[in-house]
């Protein structure tokens, strides 16, 4: 088989290949992807934080409503008149009267503490903001910046494209289809030499068998790394 014409077909398609990998390895395309990410995570922990937030603030309502009612009891006791009380009565009222005040500095602390809560989740959520804020524009200025790098190689893709069309007529049709299947799964080189005993992709040494097959067909493919090696 004369494998010429689809070696200049490779050639070709080398540039073509460039020019794809030069997009896959897109600087810009890569910050985008990691600023869309990033905008993705904050805006869900944006989320969250705001019904942490929610939570906490409906916990604050319902430990005021318990001080209140506490404080409430507490008044009540010291609007009593103990002149007019026995002495277990009055006893009985300071006990309760002890248990009011523990009662109500441990709900103070809780309150505290949940304000406390409150600051910090706010904190973090006006970070989460900016985060996200900043991610945004970063995505729409790298995602513009790769649109651009994909426009200005069209012209030189398109014109490789019709170079390699006409360059594929004259290839036998069965390898060009098996380079096609090959090279859309960007693995290139498709087509290697020989080189000794071994293939010129991945250096791996051919069986006795398949070298006498390489040199009856002309081609063979690779077993281990899928490329067509050639002889000639
Ligand atoms: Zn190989």
């Amino acid at each position: 088989m004369d494998i010429t014409k689809m070696l200049d077909y490779q050639t070709t398609d080398s540039e073509l290949y460039k020019l794809e990998k030069s997009l896959r390895d897109n600087s810009n395309k890569k910050v985008a992807a990691e600023m869309s990410n990033t905008a993705k995570a904050s805006q869900q922990r944006s989320f969250e934080l705001e019904k942490k937030a929610g939570d906490l603030l409906r916990e604050i309502e319902t430990v005021k409503k318990q001080f209140q009612i506490q404080n409430d009891k507490m008044n009540q006791i010291l609007a009593k008149d103990v002149a007019n009380m026995s002495k277990e009565e009055v006893e009985n009222m300071f006990i309760l009267k002890d248990k009011l005040v523990q009662n109500l500095a441990i709900l103070d602390k809780n309150l505290t503490k949940l304000a406390e809560n409150v600051n910090a989740v706010l904190a973090d959520f006006n970070k989460t903001i900016k985060t996200y804020n900043l991610a945004k524009e970063r995505f729409t200025q790298s995602k513009s910046a790769y649109d651009k790098d994909v426009e200005a190689i069209e012209p030189k893709k398109q014109e490789l494209i019709k170079k390699l069309a006409v360059l594929s007529k004259g290839i036998d049709k069965e390898l060009m289809e098996k380079y096609n299947k090959k090279r859309q799964d960007n693995l290139f080189p498709v087509l290697v030499q020989l080189v000794g005993n071994n293939c010129g992709g991945c250096h791996m040494e051919l069986p006795a068998a398949q070298i006498s097959k390489l040199k009856t067909d002309g081609v063979l493919s690779c077993e281990h790394c899928r490329r067509i090696i050639y002889y000639r």
